[in-house]
């Protein structure tokens, strides 16, 4: 329930700044709209706790999950693609596609988004269908918080409650199967093997769940949630919006006998809007932060205007250039392609297309090379001047490689490498399949073959797919 200011409080001298939340029972109600948020329901909730069950064959010894978050590994997966945690930068670019996306959307339709898809909304929604299933609808809900506490109420709120806290720990427990195989995480999770942290993450986000979509609900949307409060800055006149037609509906007032409403507002003021609100706001006021654009009044609406044969769209999904324009007589248009929504959709092309274009091109082997700082450089009883480097190989391949390294830059430079070969000029380094070989390497030179104080070195590798150059710089006296 929204905030509002209050005179003192009669024989007070108290002022109060709120009012205190009164609960909000929505009311069952049935139409496009209510269709519409079931089906999001059911795929959302289908995707979240099936998704971890697909299979996906990455060869032996690969993970056989196809959506995974493998934290022991550092490794992500998503079907056939494998994100490296040098590779963090897809996670970047993922996230601005996901956030100017959720822009367009906000831009083209309004707040679907909340009124939809988001989480908030589909538990909440899932938390009010079992408390109408054990207490009753609406008004059976209101007389029920209204009873003095007896056996039946404590059994109907502990039912209710307890059929939350399934429905919270089973969201809990698929958030865990994202981050291990899931069949053995299940496994273990019910035989009380899996990992303190594992029940921790069940508790912590099933315990949000409970909390968030059983007691705390609007209040999320409208005092919690970031994103309601910066949408109005996505929208223009040609946004979609919840919007009440107010040149039809008024001047409103109880629906007459004879049903004949000349002269008269279409507006019967029978509340049923606000009565199924999630948000408990009368749309009749005008568009307000605490609307997320369910479309639920829109659908109580119409079946009273069927009632009383009067046309839909009282309460309607609309432009607010579309309801000037019909309440002037005009006609209303609905502009998708506009300024705003090309830029968007620009910057989401843009940024995916680059995305893509980098995942299906990028090099199965990368390289890493720290030159060693303390010391820069030594001087060896033979005169020569040596450099440590620690050499990173990723091999992102399936297959196990031997690959050969070279130098350039310093003639005669040679190399060692710990726990291997020495004084060479060529190195085999074998890296396993889906790995990093680490290495640490020293360079050598004869002082007389350095020109300055930093002289540049590359380091050459060499594999069955391609040539890796990197440019460092080798130290001397
Ligand atoms: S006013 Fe209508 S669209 Fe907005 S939250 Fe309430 S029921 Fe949903
Ligand atoms: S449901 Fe329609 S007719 Fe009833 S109060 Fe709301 S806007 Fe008026």
């Amino acid at each position: 329930m929204s905030a509002v200011s209050l005179p003192p409080a009669p024989g007070s001298q108290e002022r109060r700044a709120y009012a205190t939340a009164q609960k909000v029972h929505p009311r069952k109600v049935s139409g496009k709209y209510r269709s519409l948020k079931w089906w999001a329901m059911t795929l959302l909730l289908a995707y979240w706790h099936l998704a971890p069950l697909i299979r996906w064959d990455r060869g032996p010894g690969a993970p056989g999950q196809a959506i995974l978050a493998d934290m022991a590994g550092r490794r992500a997966y998503f079907f056939f693609v494998e994100i490296w945690p040098q590779e963090v930068y897809y996670l970047t670019g993922l996230l601005v596609v996901a956030a100017i996306s959720l822009f367009l959307m906000t831009a083209l339709a309004g707040r679907v988004w909340c009124g939809f898809l988001c989480w908030q909304t589909v538990y909440t929604d899932l938390f009010v269908l079992v408390e109408r299933l054990v207490i009753g609808d609406r008004n059976a809900r209101i007389a029920f918080d209204h009873k003095p506490l007896g056996v039946g109420k404590i059994a109907r709120k502990a039912a209710v409650n307890l059929i939350w806290l399934m429905i919270a720990a089973a969201c809990g427990i698929s958030f865990t199967l994202y981050f291990g195989d899931a069949f053995e995480q299940l496994h273990d999770i019910f035989t009380g093997n899996a990992s303190a942290a594992t029940y921790g993450a069940i508790i912590v986000v099933g315990g949000f769940c409970f909390l968030l979509a059983g007691y705390a609900r609007e209040q999320v949307c409208i005092y919690m949630c970031p994103y309601g409060r910066f949408q109005s800055a996505m929208f223009d006149e040609h946004s979609l919006i919840i919007s009440y037609e107010a040149w039809r509906g008024e001047a409103r007032g109880p629906a007459p006998a004879d049903r004949n409403f000349a002269g008269r507002g279409h507006c019967v003021d029978c509340l049923a809007c606000v009565q199924v609100c999630p948000t408990g706001i009368d749309i009749r006021n005008g568009n307000q932060l605490a609307c997320i654009g369910c479309g639920l009044c829109i659908d109580a609406c119409n079946a009273v205007m069927d009632r009383f044969g009067l046309p839909r769209g009282l309460v309607s999904y609309d432009s607010t250039a579309n309801l000037a324009a019909r309440g002037a007589g005009g006609v209303a248009r609905i502009r998708l392609i506009r300024p705003r929504t090309l830029i968007y959709g620009a910057i989401v092309l843009l940024v995916g297309s680059v995305m893509a274009v980098r995942l299906v091109s990028r090099p199965d082997t990368t390289v890493n090379i720290l030159h060693e700082r303390a010391p820069l450089f030594v001087q060896m009883s033979d005169g020569t001047i040596r450099n440590g480097y620690a050499y990173k190989v990723l091999n992102m391949s399936s297959e196990n490689r031997s690959y050969s390294l070279t130098l350039a830059g310093i003639e005669g430079a040679t190399m060692d490498v710990v726990g291997g070969a020495s004084r060479a000029t060529t190195l085999q380094l074998e890296v396993a399949r889906d790995s990093v070989g680490t290495f640490q390497i020293f360079v050598s030179s004869q002082p007389d073959r350095l020109t300055e104080k930093k002289v540049p070195l590359n380091f050459i590798l060499t594999g069955p797919t391609r040539t890796v150059v990197s440019d460092t710089l080798f130290a001397g006296p």
